[in-house]
């Protein structure tokens, strides 16, 4: 019989990183080390393309905190592009912990014709995420309610919405679903997220940094070792103690990240 008492009670998760960004070329085994010293038991890395996809496997084989999701930017409008990514997840079934970064981005498509074709790839990445029953990693950047209702419309199942910049309005038919919410540590300085924070029940949060970006200061390069930043802004916001904020997400990410977990 193994003995668990020493095994924490929680596990954490940063689970949406771009660990392949050129930013972290220099130092990237520092940089997990660091996580790994925050209480980070695994770095979600997504990619925003095929040379991604490709890296963050590579890197993912030699650096064991990093786990590879795949998925094609939203702003790729290319659906050639979008099917050669499928192939590559259906290649990588085995590695992958998930399909992501996928979505939509209404800022910088504005066409409707645009956008069109980027609800068409979406809903692809959706259709291929419930087939081969993985988690979808989804951006929605101006375009909350709009994912939220494809996601809806193909009876999505395993899903994190990331970063949301939408009004809780829009988050909680996704709530009700059974969606997550991944907060960034940009919490502390982003009036939206910390309004969605305060109307969104602690039962869909998950913790994320979208490192290098979104990190509490906009100067300063992100990385996942301020993945607590986020889970200590949750609790003021919520006036909760840190400790039960923790269990929660820990159990959160469990649901949504079990086989990931189990790993760790
Ligand atoms: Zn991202």
């Amino acid at each position: 019989m193994t003995d668990k008492s020493f095994q924490p009670r929680y596990t954490l998760i940063d689970t949406h990183t771009h660990m392949c960004d050129p930013a972290f070329d220099p130092d990237l085994s520092a940089v997990l080390e660091r996580a790994k010293d925050a209480g980070i038991a695994a770095v979600v890395a997504v990619s925003e393309s095929l040379s991604d996809a490709k890296k963050n496997s590579e890197l993912a084989a030699g650096h064991p905190l990093i786990r590879p999701a795949a998925g094609l930017y939203p702003t790729f409008l290319d659906l050639a592009h979008a099917q050669e990514m499928h192939q590559f997840i259906r290649n990588h079934i085995d590695t992958l912990v998930a399909i992501g970064e996928v979505g939509l981005d209404y800022w910088v498509v504005k066409e409707e014709s645009g956008r069109e074709l980027q609800r068409e790839i979406f809903r692809g990445f959706v259709n291929l995420g419930k087939e081969l029953n993985l988690p979808l990693n989804v951006h929605s950047r101006s375009a909350g309610r709009h994912a939220v209702a494809i996601l809806l419309e193909c009876s999505a199942t395993r899903i994190q919405l990331h970063a949301f910049d939408g009004k809780p309005e829009a988050a909680l038919p996704a709530v009700e679903a059974g969606f997550f919410f991944s907060i960034p540590p940009s919490v502390v300085r982003s009036r939206q997220k910390q309004k969605l924070v305060r109307r969104l029940p602690l039962s869909c949060f998950l913790l994320e940094t979208d490192s290098p970006v979104l990190g509490p200061s906009p100067q300063e390069r992100n990385e996942p070792a301020n993945a607590l930043i986020s889970a200590k802004a949750i609790a003021e916001l919520k006036g909760l103690q840190e400790a039960e904020v923790i269990e929660a997400i820990s159990e959160n990410t469990r649901r949504l990240y079990g086989d990931l977990i189990k790993s760790c």
